[in-house]
């Protein structure tokens, strides 16, 4: 189900779980902004998802409230993990659902990293 856009952040959220280390999950990456692992039901070869470490419920609640430093470890974050996976050659999509609309379905920021194929045309 699709979250509600304008919820207040849920500190039971799973991926908060994963953070606080209560679930395990398949981590490819961390650092004081960000942590990246493996998505659970991966939607392509190569399917990851990198989060702040920050309680942000969506990248409009992240671009809105988020210190600049963190803003820019993170973005660089995503970066660095299609780096260090070799994708920048032959490419690879990022994605970020937000709300209702978006279908984001986990109340706490994530971008997609989808690589292993040509993924084709974007999706409107
Ligand atoms: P959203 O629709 O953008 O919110 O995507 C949520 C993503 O989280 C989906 O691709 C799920 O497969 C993934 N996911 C849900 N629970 C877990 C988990 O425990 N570990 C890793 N990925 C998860």
């Amino acid at each position: 189900m699709p979250i509600d856009p304008t919820q207040s952040y849920d500190d039971q959220n799973i991926f908060a779980k994963i953070l606080r280390g209560e679930i395990p999950s398949r981590t490819v990456f961390e650092n004081e902004h960000a942590l990246a692992f493996h998505d659970i039901a991966p939607q392509a070869p190569y399917h990851v998802l990198v989060i702040p470490k920050g309680a942000y419920v969506s990248w409009d609640d992240f671009s809105a409230r988020a210190e600049d430093a963190e803003i820019a470890g993170f973005v660089r974050a995503v970066g660095e993990v299609a780096r260090a996976a070799g994708l920048v050659e032959p490419g690879y999509r990022l994605l970020a659902n937000v709300g209702h609309d978006g279908h984001q379905e986990v109340p706490h920021l994530h971008v997609h990293i989808f690589a292993g194929r040509a993924l084709g045309p974007m999706l409107a």
